[in-house]
């Protein structure tokens, strides 16, 4: 494992991150894969009072293996629950309870998407609040997570003497978001950066289109399209720790064997070159920005948001028909209970919730277009009771 220094509290930081948000529900698989990460090295576990389930996990973990002083725990204060200064204090004390420890290493305000947002907290005395928890020692070191314009990611590293930030960054997003200016700032700042979204929520793992997969594999056939994209990554020295959501061990073993070998400055031009090549062949064929997150749900209608983008980009990445069965499947068109995203109610719920400020309601408006043509209902009516026929015959050729 190679580790990046954290030169304000003198940690050493691995540079792949356990990030536990989407920890398997299976208590027994995921403490043998936080074990096997502990196990080779990684050293930063970031997880959040709004992960369900997450922090209980990684304190039970630590606990257990007693192995709490030799890993760093991130996790994040929920500050949109937060309404007066006791709030902090309330969500803090549950969080050291459920992780099991008296000190947070790396504490987040979670999810900033404006400077309004930080100065509504500074409003409360989040800052007195900070400076406490930090001189009796439950807080080491205090950063943001963050999803919101430059403009503003630029404005709040100057509004407070932030120890370190977290953002979303990868070769798709680079001028999205905090982006590699954001990037280059928070560094020259001496902060550092950890990164979340690496792999665009899977997208740039499993989601590419063909023809970048075709462009990676005829320049390294042995390289996966993650592997380019965490290389990508822990290629530039600005970035600290990549976070990486690892629930099945040929993940977790992939990026373990990565991050043994990346360093700062490994790219050649030519490797360079297949980056640009394939985030030309991705804007072109991908429309709606979403990473899957989920932070949009639920939804009123049960409409499935992110399943209806995905399949909505599938169509333009990999083939019509392909997006369309995805769409079918997921809207469960042939069920009894179909929620397409013709039924949205434009109520905008959604919209406030989603960190990638996507504008839902038009999203789902282009979706209906692409794959709810006339007599798709009847289609899938159709299709029903052809299915529900064969089960009846089956069950009575059965009995
Ligand atoms: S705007 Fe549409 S998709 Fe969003 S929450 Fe309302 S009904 Fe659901
Ligand atoms: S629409 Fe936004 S909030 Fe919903 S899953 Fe996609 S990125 Fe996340």
């Amino acid at each position: 494992m190679q580790y990046r220094d954290n030169q304000n509290s003198g940690d050493k930081l691995s540079i792949l991150g356990y990030g536990c948000m989407r920890l398997p529900s299976n208590n027994e698989k995921a403490e043998a894969l936080l074990m096997q990460a502990y196990r080779s090295g990684v050293n930063y576990y970031d997880t959040a009072y709004l992960y369900p389930g997450s922090e209980e996990t990684v304190g039970r973990f630590l606990a257990k293996n007693g192995i709490r002083e030799n890993i760093l725990i991130a996790t994040k204060l929920p500050h949109t629950m937060c309404h007066t200064a006791v709030d902090f204090d309330r969500y803090f004390d549950i969080q050291k309870k459920r992780l099991q420890t008296g000190t947070i290493d790396y504490y987040l305000i979670h999810n900033i998407s404006d400077l309004g947002q930080w100065e509504r907290l500074c409003g409360l005395g989040i800052k007195d609040w900070i400076a406490n928890k930090k001189s009796q020692g439950e807080i080491s070191q205090i950063g943001f997570s963050y999803h919101g314009s430059q403009k503003d990611f630029l404005a709040l590293l100057d509004a407070y003497e932030w120890d370190f930030v977290q953002i979303q960054y990868n070769y798709i997003n680079i001028h999205y978001q905090a982006g590699v200016e954001g990037l280059m700032r928070a560094a020259e700042k001496g902060l550092p950066v950890i990164i979340m979204e690496p792999l665009l929520g899977g997208k740039l793992a499993t989601g590419l289109p063909k023809e970048a997969v075709r462009i990676m594999q005829q320049a390294d056939k042995d390289a996966s399209p993650a592997g380019w994209a965490l290389r990508w990554l822990w290629n530039q020295p600005e970035v600290t720790v990549v976070l990486s959501g690892m629930n099945e061990t040929a993940q977790l073993d992939e990026n373990l064997q990565l991050a043994e070998h990346a360093h700062a400055g490994m790219f050649t031009q030519a490797e360079d070159q297949v980056i640009h090549d394939v985030i030309d062949v991705f804007n072109a064929s991908y429309k709606v920005p979403c990473t899957g997150c989920n932070y949009c749900m639920p939804c009123p209608k049960n409409i499935n948001i992110p399943a209806c983008f995905g399949a909505y980009n599938t169509s333009y990445a990999i083939g019509w028909m392909t997006g369309e069965m995805q769409y079918m499947n997921v809207t469960g068109i042939i069920g009894d209970n179909p929620r397409l995203a013709g039924d949205c109610i434009k109520c905008g719920q959604c919209e406030s919730r989603c960190p990638q400020h996507i504008e839902i309601r038009k999203g789902l408006t282009s979706v209906k277009r692409r794959f709810e043509f006339p007599g798709l209902k009847s289609i899938a009516q159709f299709v029903r009771k052809m299915m529900h026929k064969r089960s009846v015959k089956k069950d009575a050729a059965n009995s």
